[in-house]
């Protein structure tokens, strides 16, 4: 694997305004594009009608602060950029208590964080403070200002695309929004940019590889709805993100269940060796995953993680959507492990193929050497007269065979090219 520095490219991104359509948004893709010059960026005029979604306009911040009635500044959004919920509509002037109280946010679940809030498509506005000054706030009236305002905008994908043998392509992808966010998103980020500096350079693909980098939802969504014409040339989506904090993998599988992605996702862990959670289908991430396997379009999309499942109630992790969220929980090994383990999958993916019998009847191992000595592989041993019949199934391929039987990948691939060698069977490959 080509080494990436998740710790300076997290650094330099991460602690900026990158609210869905905005200048920090911008900002953290060009710094992008300067790592991948050939990445495309396509934009998306705020106001556009993509399928049934509008793209929102861009937001600008200039100042916002709680000042209690006798001018005590008690929330600064200098102190921290989060204490205004994104996307807030302007407001300035005295109003009541009970007024504020409404649009005062916390999060009760890690009380001295600030929370992240934001409110895309509903004109609203609102503060957020850490859930211990919460009862700071009980005066009749406030002053408060938040100097926001809204303009005509482009949203902005980044598009890296890497030619493979075939123009049959797997999407790997994170979302780029989320300000002053490290690992809700940017470690996601971080791998996919590990993942596509490893193939910039090998170039040795068998599917194309498409990089999306994307505000959340609304970015797959205006994508997507772009470029129809790609969809059934995609094959499978892998969603990253929330992969440096500690805790194990979760694999989030696909609304399929049961596609080629899926199966050599869990090749995958299973040769990880590390513990690691299985979800099914929007039960841990929810997230752009859910665009790409959504209605109408159906891509088999898998998402890695290390969150916790979030569709079963549970709190991806402890610091998740706060001021807590910084580079301080993410450690780069933990991105290291998921780049290496969405490269050997991209790799499984690549190396997959349908064995076609060229003969019929079981086959004269011991002519060929392919007998496998129970005395060295007693399973392999045991399986090797089945997979003879899976040599005339038109639809299994090394990864269906591999799982279905149980045989580590490796050893099937290497045992069935030696077939391959003896003229027993034939590649055909997506
Ligand atoms: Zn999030």
């Amino acid at each position: 694997m080509i080494p990436f520095d998740h710790k300076a490219f997290i650094d330099k991104v991460w602690y900026q305004a990158r609210d869905i359509v905005s200048d920090g948004y911008d900002q953290a893709l060009n710094h992008i594009k300067e790592l991948l010059p050939e990445m495309k960026i396509h934009k998306y005029p705020s106001g556009m009608e993509t399928w049934s979604w509008i793209i929102p306009p861009k937001w600008n911040l200039k100042n916002a602060y709680i000042k209690s009635s006798e001018g005590k500044i008690l929330v600064d959004m200098q102190d921290h950029p989060l204490h205004v919920v994104s996307y807030s509509t302007p407001i300035s002037g005295k109003i009541s208590g009970d007024e504020l109280r409404k649009h005062l946010h916390t999060r009760p679940q890690c009380p001295k964080a600030i929370p992240f809030e934001f409110s895309y498509y509903q004109k609203n506005w609102g503060f957020c403070v850490p859930h211990v000054e919460k009862d700071n706030f009980q005066d009749d009236e406030y002053n408060v200002l938040i100097d926001s305002s809204f303009e005509e905008g482009e949203l902005k994908v980044g598009d890296f695309y890497i030619p493979g043998k075939t123009d049959q392509e797997y999407v790997i992808m994170s979302h780029l929004c989320h300000p002053y966010q490290a690992e809700d998103g940017i470690s996601g980020i971080s791998t996919v940019m590990a993942v596509a500096q490893h193939f910039r350079k090998t170039q040795n693909s068998h599917y194309s590889l498409r990089f999306l980098f994307v505000p959340e939802s609304i970015g797959s969504i205006a994508f997507l709805s772009q470029n129809e014409h790609l969809i059934e040339k995609m094959q499978g989506c892998i969603f990253l993100e929330m992969l440096g904090h500690d805790d194990q993998l979760s694999l989030q599988k696909s609304r399929q269940g049961d596609s080629v992605l899926d199966k050599a996702a869990e090749i995958c862990l299973e040769e990880n060796k590390s513990p690691y959670r299985v979800g099914k289908f929007c039960e841990v991430i929810v997230n752009d995953e859910k665009i790409f396997n959504g209605p109408g379009v159906n891509i088999p999309s898998i998402s890695l993680s290390r969150s916790k499942f979030w569709g079963r109630g549970e709190w991806p992790f402890p610091q998740y959507h706060t001021s807590f969220d910084t580079p301080d929980i993410i450690c780069p090994k933990r991105l290291e492990e998921a780049s290496q383990l969405t490269i050997g999958l991209v790799n499984t993916l690549n190396e997959n193929y349908n064995p076609q019998a060229k003969v019929k009847g079981p086959i004269f191992l011991s002519r060929y050497d392919l007998w496998v000595d129970w005395r060295i592989d007693r399973e392999l041993n045991q399986k090797q007269e089945e997979v003879f019949y899976y040599l005339h199934d038109n639809n299994k391929t090394l990864i269906d065979i591999a799982c279905e039987l149980q045989i580590p990948f490796p050893i099937l691939k290497d045992w069935l090219e030696k077939f391959y060698e003896h003229g027993l069977i034939e590649k055909k490959f997506n």
